[in-house]
């Protein structure tokens, strides 16, 4: 059967999702050990704590949450309206300057895309992150419209007193997608679940072995692929667990301690998750799996 739908997950497979975390949250990072005099380990241990109440490591909000940052604030700036944010701009400035500077499609993506779409198939992203930022990203890698459909989670609970709008309101985070249609996975639901997967192509009319699923996780993207009957093919190139800046992202993390222990040791064991094709150095190698070229070179 001719396939007719392309679903690609999007952190680490179209754009390397870890490179623009780690290269905007590190030097935040610093500036705010810099500026507060507050230890990097107490307040890693409060941001954790953070994420792990937001579950998610993009939290908007995250600063104003942080009781070492209050607390080291001048005091005639204590009782002071948004104090938190005018006073530690300079950290806001450099995560800001840092994600964009690093929020980059990875070569080949989007000429990959606009190839597949050319050849009259369906483009569906599946993420778990979060619709926020993941619209963000869309919109700064030039991918609206070329993704025909997101899924995405809904967005993390907004602060006691802070509206959607206000969050959406600040500088650079302009928000909301023109020509590609957003949907929300329920909340909660996680990959390797193959359900959502399912249920995503038959809300669009696809069976399952019309799909080609595309994305750069074993245990998340191939499991569950394979789990939903649809040909997989693993984005190797963006696997980032090796790294060793990998670390600053497990100690903050919004991930559970059991989550972060199974990866590791699934890592370590090697998985047998085998899969069906391999994508090794570019995302364009999709193009000879899906037989819209003959050799790739
Ligand atoms: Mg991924």
């Amino acid at each position: 059967m001719p396939t007719r739908v392309l679903v690609t997950d999007l952190d680490n497979t179209v754009w390397d999702w870890f490179a623009a975390w780690y290269g905007s949250f590190a030097p935040m990072l610093e500036e705010l050990v810099r500026a507060s005099g507050v230890s990097r380990d107490i307040l890693e241990a409060e941001i954790h704590e953070v994420h792990q109440r937001r579950g998610t490591v993009e939290y908007s909000n995250l600063l104003d949450e942080l009781p070492s940052l209050r607390k080291a604030l001048p005091v005639v700036l204590e009782h002071e309206d948004r104090a938190v944010w005018r006073h530690y701009q300079s950290a806001l400035d450099i995560l800001r300057s840092g994600r964009r500077a690093n929020t980059l499609l990875y070569p080949g993506v989007l000429d990959t895309l606009t190839r597949i779409k050319a050849a009259g198939m369906t483009v569906i992203a599946y993420t778990e992150s979060l619709a926020y930022w993941t619209e963000w990203r869309i919109r700064h890698t030039g991918l609206d419209g070329i993704i025909d459909v997101l899924y995405s989670s809904p967005d993390h609970d907004l602060p006691l007193g802070m509206s959607t709008e206000d969050l959406r309101s600040r500088p650079d985070d302009y928000y909301g997608l023109e020509r590609t249609q957003q949907r929300h996975v329920q909340r909660g639901v996680l990959k390797p679940n193959p359900e959502v997967l399912l249920q995503m192509l038959g809300n669009h009319g696809f069976r399952s072995s019309e799909a080609v699923y595309i994305g750069d996780s074993l245990m998340k993207d191939i499991a569950m692929a394979q789990a939903a009957g649809v040909l997989d093919v693993h984005a190797k190139f963006g696997e980032a667990q090796m790294r060793s800046e990998y670390e600053l992202l497990r100690r903050v993390t919004h991930w559970s301690r059991q989550d972060v222990e199974r990866e590791r040791e699934l890592i370590a064991m090697n998985p047998t998750i085998l899969p069906t094709y391999t994508c090794e150095s570019n995302y364009s190698e999709l193009l000879v799996i899906l037989g819209l070229e003959t050799t790739h070179g």
